[in-house]
């Protein structure tokens, strides 16, 4: 007879990849090195370790407003930020690009280090710029990230009539920014795109896709959530739907008395702008997201039993092959179901699987089985491509603009 395998035994053999951190702005805005303590954020080498994480894609967000007409330089920056990190801890990262790296880094136990852009405007309408994305390590693209672009809508102003969406979800040159990420072996994210843009992307796409951050819109009515039948079309494509932790996409009774909330959090946070431009000053963002902590502090965090629910939803829907864990770890102020503080508490998620009859296997195809083998089918896609006798796409081509 054979001991009966535990889930720390089931999470120390798993290969854990996380889709999307937002730690690269602490890194490049608060010169946070990943070796310090965690300080009030999610992720540093010491968690890593603890949590057993096998790989992490840190996001490269670049925030539109604030980076207004340099989006490039910011996207250049967070990828420095990030590749400074790897040179100044080479024991316990490496820079990998691939699933074969993303292993082996399993194996002489680094945390493999891997990027995603948050946002199509980092390309400012270049292929040639998406190229070089990922030739620096660019492994995931999110077509969209709140804003809509010029050739792709985001659930987050989709509605705003003020905003010049595309007709069919992409355009022409979203089709070829799609099509050249399939070439290449970029993954194709499509967190935070609009329903239509999804659906467009999915019908485009010569590759299965990814959402590095997405939860289950059946269970909490957010936009940038999935719709069963989205799952659905996720699984019938061969990709992955990675998790999101963040309390407000989990929780509906959060994410209500969130909206409750806003008018107050609104209020005070102008009125601490003011007391800072009568200063002749700007409050800095740090400040800023403290102050909107204070006001999130309040509400009870989900329990962690939540976040199950929305790993089983999509287990239910999509099937076992189709989920995996896109945490968004210093991207939520905190705001995460109890018990989730850092990658740290990864393994708490296997246990609370296994409680519910998820077997080794699913568990640890769940905590990056299944992403590894999006992963592997999407370079292999890129492989096709290559060897397809089709023009390259250039940047001379005419651009066109949305309809208004
Ligand atoms: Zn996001």
């Amino acid at each position: 007879m054979t001991a009966k395998i535990t889930p720390e035994q089931v999470h120390k053999s798993a290969i854990v990849i996380d889709t999307h951190a937002d730690t690269p702005q602490r890194i490049a805005d608060e010169n946070y090195d990943l070796g310090n303590p965690l300080n009030g954020g999610n992720l540093n080498l010491e968690s890593a370790r603890k949590g057993n994480l096998g790989a992490e894609f840190f996001s490269i967000w670049v925030d539109p407003t604030a980076n207004k007409g340099q989006f490039a330089h910011r996207t250049l920056v967070l990828i420095d930020a990030v590749r400074q990190q790897v040179a100044k801890h080479p024991d316990q990262m490496i820079l990998v690009t691939t699933p074969e790296g993303i292993e082996l880094a399993h194996r002489e136990h680094k945390l493999a280090t891997l990027m995603g852009i948050e946002g199509g405007h980092s390309i400012e309408n270049s292929i040639g710029l998406l190229r070089d994305y990922y030739a620096l390590g660019v492994r995931y693209m999110t077509l969209t990230w709140s804003n809509s672009n010029d050739w792709a809508d985001s659930s987050g102003d989709i509605n705003d009539k003020t905003i010049p969406h595309t007709k069919e979800g992409l355009t022409e040159f979203g089709k070829d920014v799609v099509y050249e990420m399939n070439r290449l072996g970029m993954m194709v994210d499509i967190s935070h795109v609009s329903d239509k843009t999804f659906y467009r992307t999915l019908v485009i796409s010569r590759a299965p896709v990814i959402a590095s951050h997405s939860s289950a819109r059946a269970l909490c009515d957010a936009p940038r959530n999935m719709t069963d039948d989205m799952l659905r079309a996720v699984a019938n494509n061969g990709g992955v739907v990675q998790v999101n932790f963040y309390s407000a996409f989990l929780s509906q009774s959060y994410r209500d008395a969130q909206k409750a909330m806003q008018p107050d959090v609104d209020k005070a946070v102008q009125a601490f702008k003011d007391k800072y431009k009568a200063e002749g000053k700007e409050v800095p963002d740090a400040e800023i997201e403290k102050l909107q902590r204070t006001f999130a502090d309040r509400i009870p965090r989900p329990p962690l039993s939540l976040l199950i629910d929305h790993i089983d939803h999509i287990a239910k829907v999509a099937g076992v092959d189709h989920i995996g864990l896109g945490s968004d770890f210093d991207g939520v102020g905190g705001q995460l179901p109890e018990g989730i503080d850092s990658v740290a508490d990864l393994p708490k998620i296997t246990a609370a699987l296994m409680e519910r009859g998820y077997s080794a296997e699913d568990c640890r195809k769940i905590l990056g089985g299944n992403l590894l083998r999006v992963f592997r089918e999407v370079q292999q896609v890129a492989k096709e491509l290559q060897a397809e006798d089709r023009p390259r796409i250039t940047d001379k081509q005419p651009f066109d603009k949305p309809q208004k």
